[in-house]
């Protein structure tokens, strides 16, 4: 089965033709037939999105939950206390929900972290190991082993039992350990024997004084660990002096780690002790790109304690990467596709020939138009299929006695 996609707008301002052929971009240009024709006229074609970092297994349950404080260890203490009443098929339900908003806003790839051990135990890995497989094909979603605290304790010990029952990614939140440098020797050993990539929640935190980011780079070049290395948040990094800034960043890069911006849960989370000139809770975007790090960007938390608003869009994150990283449209773009795909050390996807067929077309003139208004008219492929399409039909009276028609 081929299509052509015809009259699409790049990310670049040109305008093209691109030939879908199996699970494959087959040609870009004009002068292609194919079994169907689609007319992206008024579309900006890009890459499909990737969320490198959700959190399924919490995902809308804002109206269940109080976040009293309003901060991390708010939010933390208001999971735990509907977490209890979780079933299977609550879980089920609301990450297939969860899903099903990302694919129609054209996220094809997710990582999500699955709490495991406490009150979740293993029951939401089992939930969360269920919809993976329900979505293989359309969505590819890779699940991270989320552990508790201590993490030379029973946390440890969890962390290989859920790798064992499924979980595809180490992770552990190292900065909320008593010992956060020995937790991260011990998510990165127990990473390293299983032979997976580690996702630490990391440094999220202003405090500057907590930086065990540094560490975790320092070991990973040190081993040579080789499955692939992700810090999340590393909201502390962003609050270190320019020059260190810069040191971390040359060796966030030579080390091959990449970094997962999350504006929306940070934003939200931190500075609340500091109400004057409140600081931006995000990590040193810049500097990392300067340096050559891979940044991705995500949305964490769709609706929960954590951050109760949230539109599960891609494009609402890329467009926070502008407005509060500093970043240009098309650095921000990257951070939603090119970033997220590096992080996850997925296949690489451009609009050119031999490419993976994992698009998202939006309605839009350019791409500032399409990051900037964020039209839900989409269209999104998965391996050269069309598995989402959202059409938005707006009519408006445009003068004094018009109406329109309900
Ligand atoms: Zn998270």
């Amino acid at each position: 089965m081929s299509t052509v996609l015809r009259h699409a707008r790049l990310v670049d301002g040109s305008t093209t033709d691109v030939l879908l052929d199996g699970d494959r971009i087959a040609a870009v240009g004009p002068g292609h037939s194919a079994d169907s024709t689609i007319d992206l006229s008024g579309y900006v074609l890009l890459p499909s999105f990737v969320e490198p970092h959700a959190h399924l297994d919490k995902a809308l349950t804002v109206s269940r939950s109080v976040n009293r404080t309003g901060d991390l260890l708010g939010a933390i203490h208001a999971m735990n206390e509907i977490a209890d009443g979780f079933t299977h098929t609550d879980f089920v339900r609301r990450a297939d929900a969860a899903l099903r908003i990302h694919l129609a806003y054209g996220t094809t790839v997710v990582r999500s972290h699955v709490n495991i051990g406490s009150t979740f135990g293993l029951r939401a890995l089992a939930a969360l190991v269920e919809v993976r497989e329900a979505w293989r094909g359309v969505v590819d979603l890779e699940l991270v082993a989320l552990i508790g605290h201590p993490i030379l304790g029973e946390a440890g010990t969890n962390l290989k039992v859920a790798l064992a029952e499924g979980a595809d990614v180490a992770g552990g939140c190292p900065h909320l350990d008593p010992e956060p440098i020995a937790a991260v020797d011990t998510c990165l050993g127990i990473a390293g024997e299983a032979g997976v990539p580690l996702d630490l929640h990391t440094d999220e935190t202003l405090n500057p004084g907590m930086l065990t980011l540094e560490h975790l780079a320092d070991r990973v070049l040190a081993t040579g660990f080789e499955h692939g290395v992700t810090g999340s948040h590393c909201v502390s990094l962003g609050v270190q002096p320019e020059d260190v800034q810069r040191r971390m960043a040359e060796k966030i890069a030579a080390a091959g780690m990449a970094i997962v911006a999350l504006p929306q849960t940070n934003l939200y989370l931190q500075g609340r002790e500091h109400p004057v000139a409140t600081p931006r809770g995000l990590t040193a975007v810049r500097p990392l790109l300067a340096a050559g790090a891979t940044v991705a960007a995500g949305g964490d938390n769709l609706r929960d304690a954590f951050h109760p608003v949230g539109r599960g869009d891609a494009l609402e994150v890329g467009a926070l990467m502008v407005t509060d990283g500093h970043l240009s449209v098309s650095d921000a773009l990257r951070t939603l596709t090119e970033g997220g795909r590096a992080a996850l050390r997925r296949e690489p996807v451009a609009i050119e020939a031999g490419a993976r067929a994992d698009l998202v077309a939006v309605r839009a003139v350019d791409a500032n138009e399409a990051l900037g208004a964020a039209s839900p008219d989409r269209f999104v492929w998965s391996g050269g299929r069309l598995v989402a399409r959202t059409r938005v039909d707006t009519q408006l009276a445009t003068s004094l006695d018009g109406e329109v028609a309900p």
